[in-house]
């Protein structure tokens, strides 16, 4: 149950010591329901116990400012040590030459790759927001970030609606078209949010590399993945410049990075501090460090089940009449799939179905939503994930299930109050983070340290 003191004006006027106990209560809420929740948003995760701890230690009272070893400020001894162990495990994990941790989340991250590599007014190619591109590669006229922000033109990828996947004549089509016009690209985004084949980094990296472009890949949905072995290696398939989210497949704090090769280090610093950041969330840096060094030990083991998890949760919902993209590719080689759900209502109102149902999911873009005049308040399409639940320790066999509570709601109509409760018995049994050292701490548990 959510308490809805903080809802609205109703309770206005309350003492300030009304106020606290209220925010921590509804904290301590939060943490009860989740607890109940099937969590299958793709770009969430849990971190273990030993990352939550560091997120509550002191480094986050701290300023840092400057690069690793060189801080303008006092008191960076501990710091530097963490954030030097920090650099060495991500470039063991990513194979990179160089590591910039200190982009405080994934648009940040983004937008130090722009500021370093573009000018206002240079043209970059990346995938529209409507075919799985992110908000940070939109124009200006939709208030995109490297149009709004970065004052960047952007030429659109084409994407392969049955593939799911860029496609690469129509590419090459296109820039021949922009040569013909006299259009530069000065970078291209291999990446999105909704990512669940590889890109073709390796087949089109000459081409954009002969036009003198950057090759940029936003790794945000698949870091993890990458960092297990389990996914493109955009590193060696000849891209510049990646950016990480650290808490999508990554089961990290919430944070960015940048990855790159040594010879770009020195824009790339100098985009980050002074271009972007000042404090870099020092205590999500210790606890990225910790996540790297979890991934070190059972990122090969996470990952294939997420990707093993995802296959398995899209042939159970198949076979139950949820109409999944790319059936004849398996669905997905990554943790995402993607539903055309138009055969039993809108996304919206399914993603608020399941819900009551307790499995939390989002509504999403079909790329052609926008040619049958759907949006994205109620789109066509729903898309789900298997990082948080494989992280609780799920396999194939609750995938099955998890797919039958949905067909109980969706296909069936059932009662989502009725179903909640199935869902809720199902999920006390995955209470726990697994793929870490330690796990004392349950996995959604309040900690109180008033
Ligand atoms: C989530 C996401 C981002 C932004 O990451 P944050 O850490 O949330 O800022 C960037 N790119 C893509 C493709 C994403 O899905």
């Amino acid at each position: 149950m959510i308490l809805c003191g903080l809802h609205g004006s109703k309770l206005s006027g309350l003492s300030p010591r009304r106020y606290y106990d209220e925010i921590l209560n509804t904290l301590q809420e939060h943490h009860k329901e989740f607890s109940t929740f099937i969590p299958l948003i793709a770009s969430e995760n849990i971190p273990s116990p030993a990352v939550r701890e560091a997120l509550s230690s002191d480094f986050g009272n701290r300023y840092a400012e400057g690069w690793v070893g060189e801080r303008v400020y006092a008191g960076c001894e501990y710091i530097d040590k963490v954030e030097f162990t920090c650099i060495d495990l991500m470039k063991k994990l990513y194979k990179c030459e160089f590591v910039d941790p200190r982009p405080i989340s994934g648009v940040v991250a983004n937008l130090v790759v722009y500021t370093a590599f573009t000018e206002p007014g240079d043209t970059i190619m990346a995938l529209p927001i409507t075919c799985g591109g992110h908000i940070t590669y939109g124009p200006k006229k939709l208030n995109g970030t490297a149009g709004a922000v970065t004052g960047l033109n952007v030429e659109y990828l084409p994407l392969d609606y049955k593939e799911l996947n860029i496609d690469i004549d129509r590419t090459l089509k296109r820039i021949k078209k922009m040569d013909a016009e006299g259009i530069k690209p000065t970078m291209v985004i291999f990446g999105g949010s909704v990512f669940p084949f590889p890109h073709p980094v390796k087949e089109l990296a000459e081409e954009y590399h002969s036009r003198g472009a950057i090759i940029h890949y936003d790794s945000a949905h698949v870091s993890g993945l990458i960092a297990g072995g389990q996914f493109q290696n955009p590193i060696t398939e000849g891209a510049d410049t990646v950016t990480v989210s650290t808490h999508k497949t990554f089961f990290g704090p919430q944070h960015g990075s940048v990855l790159s090769w040594d010879k770009y280090a020195e824009p790339i610093k100098k985009a980050t501090l002074p271009g972007l950041v000042s404090n870099h969330h020092l205590h999500a840096v210790a606890g990225l460090a910790i996540a790297c060094a979890e991934m070190l030990e059972f990122g090969e083991a996470y990952s294939k089940q997420v990707i093993k998890n995802a296959q398995a949760l899209g042939q159970a919902l198949n076979e139950r009449g949820f109409k999944v993209l790319a059936e004849h590719k398996g669905f997905t080689r990554s943790h995402v799939l993607l539903i055309d759900i138009t055969n039993y209502g809108l996304g919206g109102d399914v993603e608020k179905k399941l819900e009551k149902a307790g499995i939390i999911i989002n509504r999403n873009l079909l790329p052609w939503d926008v040619k049958e005049k759907r949006n994205y308040i109620n789109p066509g399409g729903i898309r789900l994930g298997t990082p948080e639940v494989t992280r609780l320790g799920m396999k194939e066999s609750d995938m099955v299930e998890i797919a039958e509570l949905m067909e109980r709601v969706v296909v069936k109509k059932e009662d989502p109050v009725k179903v909640r409760k199935d869902a809720t018995a199902f999920k006390s049994k995955f209470q726990t983070v697994h793929y870490c050292f330690e796990n004392k701490t349950k996995a959604y548990e309040y900690v109180k340290i008033r």
